[in-house]
């Protein structure tokens, strides 16, 4: 029978980002095949979806060859969080670039678009500020980020010579810092890290003297930047920024935190990891102009949401 929805893979759908994505995809009316090995990401997060019959849940590495009849691909398998991907470094390097060559291979095979999530990590500790897609980036090749950036950064050149060579329909975005609920409450990254030391009143871990910037991003604004460029024309490949521009300080978020959270927490400064990127925002014009895309929640917003649910997380 002719089948007008869409089957769409996720790689790495049980992740934070992932299960937004699956939640999504599956409410515009597309079937969704949701592939992740939970390295970093837990069936609770997708465990409601389990009862949509056009929701499929499969156990699979991304470093093996994986097949499936889809139409789309979203190749978001990788740890995300700094204590996570250097945890197994090595792990970390293979997922990224094994991981883009066989999602690439399936397209390549089954004829699918498939977009890349790659990171603004790709820019390193960026000497160019505001970062702008046109901008190659500061990467440290041999330091403890290297496995995540520069694994990163093979992943697109190799989406770029998948699409040179074989003529694939590829998209990359750069995604900038993203939170929301979901986010593992023992990840590593600043929000959770801050948002569950403020709810158990614990201090609240700052490292370096936390003049470095980051500009965060609700969820949602990504998700919605991820199908929008998803669903551009063939042409169109990238890569886009997608992040909130608006930027502060890592002490502004533990104070913001500390506030919206009403916590007794103290600021506690330990020393700043190797090569932690000093600034950090993402041009997004091209984003602007090229998906029609803009993000709608701001921090205050977005934190009250997060905040809402680690507190389930206690
Ligand atoms: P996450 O750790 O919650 O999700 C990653 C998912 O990939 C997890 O479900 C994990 O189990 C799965 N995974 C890891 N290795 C795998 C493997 N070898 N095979 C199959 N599945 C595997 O992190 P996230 O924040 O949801 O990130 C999702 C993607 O977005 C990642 O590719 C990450 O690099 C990218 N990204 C995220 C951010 C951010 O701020 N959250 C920023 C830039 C890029
Ligand atoms: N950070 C911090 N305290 C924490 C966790 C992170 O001060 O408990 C800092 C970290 O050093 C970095 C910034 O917050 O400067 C963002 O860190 P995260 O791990 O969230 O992401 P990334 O460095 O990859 O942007």
């Amino acid at each position: 029978m002719y089948n007008l929805k869409k089957r769409i893979l996720v790689s790495g759908g049980a992740g934070f980002i992932g299960s937004h994505l699956c939640e999504r995809l599956l409410k515009d009316g597309n079937e969704v095949v949701c592939m992740d090995n939970f390295f970093t990401g837990d069936k609770s997060n997708i465990v409601h979806l389990l009862q949509n019959p056009y929701f499929e849940l499969v156990r699979h590495d991304v470093t093996e060859p994986f097949l499936a009849e889809v139409d789309e691909i979203y190749n978001l398998a990788c740890p995300a969080s700094p204590v996570h991907y250097q945890y197994n470094p090595i792990k970390t390097i293979k997922t990224s670039v094994m991981g883009a060559i066989n999602m690439l291979g399936l397209a390549k095979r089954v004829n699918a678009r498939v977009l890349q999530a790659s990171t603004s990590e790709v820019y390193g500790d960026p000497k160019v500020h505001p970062q702008q897609e046109s901008y190659w980036g500061n990467v440290n090749p041999v330091g403890i980020r290297s496995c995540y950036d520069e694994g990163k950064r093979c992943a697109e050149t190799l989406f770029m010579d998948y699409h040179r060579q074989h003529h694939i329909a590829i998209k990359i975005v750069r995604i900038f810092n993203t939170y929301g609920p979901r986010m593992h409450p023992q990840d590593g990254r600043v929000v959770s890290n801050f948002i569950m030391q403020a709810l158990q009143h614990k201090d609240i871990t700052i490292y370096g003297e936390g003049n470095q910037t980051r500009s965060f991003q609700y969820v949602d604004d990504l998700v919605e930047g991820m199908i929008r460029m998803m669903a551009t024309e063939k042409s169109f490949i990238g890569p886009v920024n997608i992040g909130n521009p608006n930027e502060f300080t890592i002490l502004q978020l533990a104070e913001q935190v500390i506030l919206q959270t009403g916590s007794k927490s103290k600021i506690k400064f330990l020393p700043l990891p190797q090569d932690d990127p000093q600034q950090r925002k993402p041009d997004i014009e091209l984003a602007k102009k090229s998906l029609d895309w803009n993000p709608t929640v701001q921090l205050e917003e977005g934190l009250s949401k997060t905040i809402a649910y680690f507190k389930t997380c206690l």
